[in-house]
C-alpha cells in the first residue's frame, strides 16, 4: 500500500479525533433521561453522517474509489493538515468542557448542567463547528471526488435538522439562563 503524505496526515487526525469520542463516550453515570427530542430521522441522519466520516478510509485502504481520484497541488493538502489540526483540537476542547453532558442524541438527563464556560462561552456548538472543520479538512486532504466531499454533504442534513431543535430543547429545560446565553454567543462562529 502506497499512502500519500496527506493520507497519512488524514489517518493521524482521524485517530486523534476518534480518540476524543472514545475517551469521552466511555461508560459513565449520566442518569435518567428527563427530556428527549431524538426522532427516527435524527438517528437516520446520524447514521448518514457517520458513514460519510468513514468513506475516506475505504478510499485510503482499497482501490474501489480510485476512479474518482484527482491530482491536487501540495499546498491544498498542507492547508488541509492545518484545518484538520484545528478540528481535532476543537473537538477535544469541546468534549472536555461539555463533559458528562455530552450525548450523541438530543436528550437531557437528570444531572444535566447547562455549560456556558470554556469554549462554550464563545460559541454554542463547538462540536458541530469541529465537524464542519473536519469536513473541510477531508476535502483538502482526500483528493477524491466521492470520499473528499462526503462529510460536507453527509453532515449538512444532520446539522440543519438538529441545531434549532437542540436549542429549543435546551431553552425548554434551562429557561431564561439558556435564552440569555443564546443572545450573547454565536452558533458556530464567535460573536464579537
Ligand atoms: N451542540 C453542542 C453539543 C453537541 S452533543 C456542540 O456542538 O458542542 C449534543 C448534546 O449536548 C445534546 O443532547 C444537548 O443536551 C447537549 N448540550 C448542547 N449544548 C449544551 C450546553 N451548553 N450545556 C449542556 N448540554 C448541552
Amino acid at each position: 500500500m502506497n499512502l500519500s503524505p496527506f493520507e497519512i496526515v488524514y489517518l493521524a487526525g482521524f485517530a486523534a479525533g476518534s480518540a476524543a469520542r472514545v475517551w469521552y463516550a466511555r461508560p459513565h453515570r449520566r442518569g435518567r433521561i428527563v427530556r428527549s427530542r431524538q426522532t427516527g430521522l435524527d438517528t437516520a441522519l446520524l447514521g448518514v453522517a457517520g458513514v460519510a466520516l468513514y468513506v475516506p478510509l475505504v478510499c485510503v485502504f482499497s482501490p474501489s474509489l480510485d476512479v474518482a481520484k484527482y491530482p491536487a497541488p501540495a499546498w491544498v493538502g498542507w492547508a488541509g493538515a492545518v484545518v484538520f489540526a484545528a478540528a481535532v483540537w476543537l473537538l477535544w476542547w469541546s468534549h472536555a468542557d461539555l463533559g458528562q453532558n455530552w450525548s450523541a442524541r438530543l436528550e437531557i438527563h437528570d444531572s444535566h448542567k447547562l455549560v456556558t464556560d470554556g469554549v462554550y462561552a464563545h460559541i454554542r456548538h463547538p462540536m458541530y463547528a469541529a465537524h464542519w472543520l473536519w469536513a473541510v479538512a477531508q476535502v483538502l486532504l482526500i483528493h477524491n471526488w466521492i470520499a473528499g466531499p462526503a462529510l460536507l454533504v453527509g453532515f449538512l442534513p444532520l446539522y440543519l435538522a438538529r441545531v434549532r431543535r437542540e436549542e429549543a430543547m435546551l431553552a425548554d429545560q434551562f429557561g431564561e439562563a439558556y435564552r440569555a446565553y443564546r443572545t450573547r454567543t454565536g452558533r458556530i462562529i464567535p460573536r464579537w
